[in-house]
């Protein structure tokens, strides 16, 4: 088999291929989209905004939707408008907003285990966190890689419980669970609209939510706390999306369905290029869920392909291929969350040390991923060489 490009071979991509880019609609259509409110001097907090939310409502089904500056804003809201204390039991293996939301309104993170195929949190373990913790004050679950989460599984484990179940959505607008759109789950869900996500605004994200309470909550929560009267109910954000955000938002949502198709074709095309490699496992997604493929991630068995993830990502990348070790390191490893009480999380550590996130965005062709399978399968194919060429290149990466 050709040598991959680390041992002299030639590369696959001698021009890069990068690891994503954004979905962004066609300027012309986001211009038009804006002129009435530029022109009229309405920038933020306007009509764009109102027509972004109502067509995230019809989309995905839900009553209410909070347009919000970004993802992690929106958590912040949900998990203050809530009026929580005490812990919030969440998965290690997400992104470090996730648990930044619970932090920032004193919540102490409680980390949950991940599935070892699916990555999404455990439930049987968040369950046991919850009781253990008494003082257990929320759920949080992600849609990893934009794969629904067990949706409804997570509801009667927080709902057993007693307390709230809050989806971060963030990469999962789009996403269907057994056939429902993702917005409907929980008492609130938040997407992210930022630019690696599968609808985008630049920076923004929207709140899904059906109870009409919480709703009104957050629309004064995400504008200082204040209904309308400048005598804030309690201490809000400035969490308002621009007018500006909301025309590229509404341009890219109407992109979304051949967004999605493109993306999933895609994903499928990546699977069954990959089965013929042993020792790389895809993201299990149930049969019956839509995933968005934000990410599409595999991990590494580092005994049955002869190198280790960070192997592997070297190589790729002397071919050319950019990729990402989402989730590496897992959260509960961060600096950030040093100081609180350790659990031991040997699935999440081991699925965090070994997955890599592929190149997938709209405007790949079905080659690239059939190019990025066969540079794996060479880096297989020569994995000794390889393995001796870049340890005497470089100290092995921590
Ligand atoms: C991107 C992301 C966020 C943060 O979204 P922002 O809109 O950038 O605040 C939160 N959670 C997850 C899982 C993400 O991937």
């Amino acid at each position: 088999m050709t040598r991959p490009a680390v041992i002299g071979g030639d590369p696959l991509f001698p021009g890069g291929l990068p690891f994503a880019r954004p979905s962004a609609p066609p300027l012309d259509r986001v211009v038009a989209r804006l002129r009435p409110s530029y022109e009229r001097g309405v920038l933020t907090n306007g009509p764009l905004v109102a027509a972004f939310e109502a067509a995230v409502e019809e989309r995905l089904q839900v009553p209410h939707a909070i347009a919000v500056s970004n993802c992690t804003s929106g958590l912040l809201l949900v998990l203050r408008v809530l009026e929580l204390s005490g812990s919030a039991v969440l998965p290690s293996f997400t992104f470090s907003a996730t648990a930044h939301a619970a932090a920032w309104n004193g919540l102490e993170p409680v980390f949950a285990e991940c599935d070892p195929d699916t990555f999404q949190v455990d439930l049987a373990d968040a369950r046991d966190c919850l009781p253990a913790s008494d003082d257990a004050a929320v759920l949080v679950a992600t849609h990893v890689f934009g794969a629904p989460a067990p949706a409804v599984e997570a509801e009667a484990v927080a709902t057993a419980a007693g307390v709230p179940l809050v989806f971060d959505a963030a990469h999962a607008l789009g996403a269907l669970r057994q056939g429902r759109p993702v917005g409907g789950f929980g008492i609130a869900e938040v997407f992210s609209l930022s630019p690696t996500k599968p609808v985008v605004a630049g920076e923004g994200g929207v709140i899904t939510t059906r109870d009409s309470q919480l709703a009104e909550r957050l629309r004064w929560g995400r504008d200082y706390g204040n209904p309308g009267d400048y005598d804030t109910r309690f201490p809000g954000l400035n969490a308002r999306m621009s007018e500006l955000h909301a025309a590229v938002a509404i341009e890219s949502l109407a992109e979304l369905d051949a967004n999605l198709a493109l993306r999933n074709q895609l994903a499928a095309r990546y699977r069954s290029a990959l089965t013929s490699v042993d020792g790389v496992a895809v993201q299990a997604v149930a049969d019956g869920d839509l995933s968005t493929y934000k990410d599409f991630t595999i991990a590494v068995d580092e005994g049955a392909l002869g190198l280790s993830r960070d192997l592997l990502v070297t190589v790729l990348e002397r071919e050319g291929i950019d990729t990402r070790r989402y989730f590496w390191p897992p959260v509960h490893r961060h600096q950030a969350y040093a100081r609180t009480p350790r659990r031991d999380l040997p699935v999440t550590d081991a699925a965090a040390g070994s997955v890599v996130s592929l190149p997938l965005f709209t405007g790949m062709i079905p080659d690239d991923t059939d190019r990025v399978a066969e540079g794996i399968a060479r880096a297989s194919a020569h994995a000794e060489e390889v393995a001796a060429k870049v340890r005497r290149a470089a100290p092995a990466p921590r």
